[in-house]
């Protein structure tokens, strides 16, 4: 297991838009699997590649309910989008933050897994909005230009109400 170091908000490689994977490398690979470590020992449910400092087009998203596979998004691109859902978001590269975010309910999207197969899907609810946040990484946004009021504080305490559901993931709703 590997980790690499969050960046965080005010880092200049949160604010670049990110280029293409062309090929899937074993470095890329490796990357993969280390964003997957790093945001589950984060006690995330999203991690861009920006976020470590990679200026790829690779996320990787874990909303738990649906899938018991991580989600592994190369290159993705939104196709639709439908609904509006309003609620709290929070992000790994703004720890202790949270903001409300109106974002589309539904979204369809095409991506590359892993291994540069290309395939499409749909989403809804949180794996929509962490699909959403995500994307938003790779063009350099952060999920603070979305929020509507004010940012406010979450405490280690008020995130730790939710119980640990799943060995070793805790999920706080944080990308
Ligand atoms: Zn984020």
């Amino acid at each position: 297991m590997a980790l690499r170091q969050i960046r965080i908000m005010g880092d200049e490689k949160l604010e670049k838009v990110c280029r293409p994977v062309t090929e899937m490398t074993p470095k890329l690979k490796q990357l993969v699997q280390d964003m997957l470590d790093t945001m589950y020992d984060a006690g995330g449910v999203g991690l861009a590649a920006p976020q470590v400092g990679i200026l790829k087009r690779i996320v990787v998203i874990d909303v738990g309910e649906e899938r018991n596979e991580p989600l592994i998004l190369v290159n993705p691109v939104l196709l639709e989008q439908s609904g509006e859902q309003t609620g709290q978001e929070g992000c790994l590269s703004l720890p202790g933050q949270a903001g409300m975010v109106t974002r589309p309910n539904h979204v369809k999207i095409r991506a590359c897994d892993e291994n540069m197969q290309e395939f499409e899907m749909e989403a809804e609810e949180l794996l929509a909005r962490a699909i959403c946040h995500e994307l938003d990484h790779l063009e350099g946004i952060m999920y603070v230009r979305h929020v509507e009021g004010e940012l406010f504080e979450v405490t280690e305490e008020e995130e730790d109400e939710e119980p640990d559901t799943n060995a070793g993931k805790r999920r706080k709703g944080r990308k």
